[in-house]
């Protein structure tokens, strides 16, 4: 999956992070992208670190080359918030704003990680920081997932700029299964892109978004809105994103 513009802009750093309250950290979790899923019987909490044994993450894919992740997530970046600006006056009214991307820390040395409304970041996690209006995410968690194809950073990135237009959009706009909406939104996204020339697919990057979309799925019971959802029901969400697009990822009462 790449994006054939090639514009290799370096990864920002965000600004100085304000204190605020009432952060919502997500969890999001690829626990076993390569190994078969653990039965439903056994809970998972979606908070969890990546299993033992695995400091450089579950992969059992190829070494990952460093420049090529990097250059993928700058893609990635460059690919979701293009569409995103291109495509928001179409869909909603007001001015699109790109939100802030402070991308990678090292959850093993969470002291020089963001925080988030005074929250620590977590190891081993991407996520929208709601209060300030960034992005960041743990580079082993990318690395992991990368090790498995290249989709990953894009559907990672793609989910988490979900977040991000949450928090733009009224609130009869948001989905009371947020996540299940954000993943919808990453289909529409990167499919979206797709059709506009943007990101082109290579050989096995849909079979590397069902496997992501696996391997981040909650194998937990609902217990309430925030949760994650399972394997089926994100690949159902984000394949309701990539046929019907945006609009097809708001809620039917919203009328828009
Ligand atoms: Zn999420």
């Amino acid at each position: 999956m790449f994006n054939p513009l090639r514009s290799l802009t370096a990864l920002a750093l965000g600004g100085a992070l304000l204190a605020a309250s009432g952060c919502t950290i997500e969890f999001e979790t690829p626990s076993s992208a390569q190994s078969p899923r653990p039965s439903a019987s056994a809970p998972r909490n979606s908070a969890d670190g990546p299993k033992p044994g695995g400091t450089g993450g579950p992969g059992q894919g190829a070494p990952v080359n460093e420049s090529e992740l990097q250059q993928d997530i700058a893609s990635a970046r460059q690919v979701v918030d293009g569409y995103w600006r291109q495509h928001w006056s179409e869909l909603f009214t007001g001015v699109y704003r790109s939100p802030r991307v402070h991308g990678a820390y090292d959850g093993n040395d969470l002291a020089g990680a963001p925080t988030c409304g005074g929250q620590p970041a977590t190891k081993f996690n991407a996520y929208y920081c709601i209060p300030e209006d960034y992005i960041a995410w743990d580079i082993n968690l990318m690395r992991a997932g990368y090790a498995e194809g290249d989709a990953w950073v894009y559907l990672i990135i793609a989910h988490e700029w979900g977040h991000a237009i949450q928090n733009r959009l009224k609130m009869d706009l948001v989905a009371q299964q947020k996540e299940l909406q954000a993943d919808c939104l990453a289909g529409a996204t990167l499919y979206g892109a797709k059709a506009d020339g943007t990101l082109l697919f290579e050989d096995g990057d849909v079979k590397e978004l069902s496997n992501g979309l696996v391997a981040v799925g909650d194998d937990t019971e609902w217990t309430n809105p925030q949760d994650h959802g399972d394997p089926i029901e994100r690949i159902t969400a984000f394949g309701r994103g990539r046929d019907g697009g945006v609009r097809a990822c708001l809620p039917e009462t919203a009328g828009a």
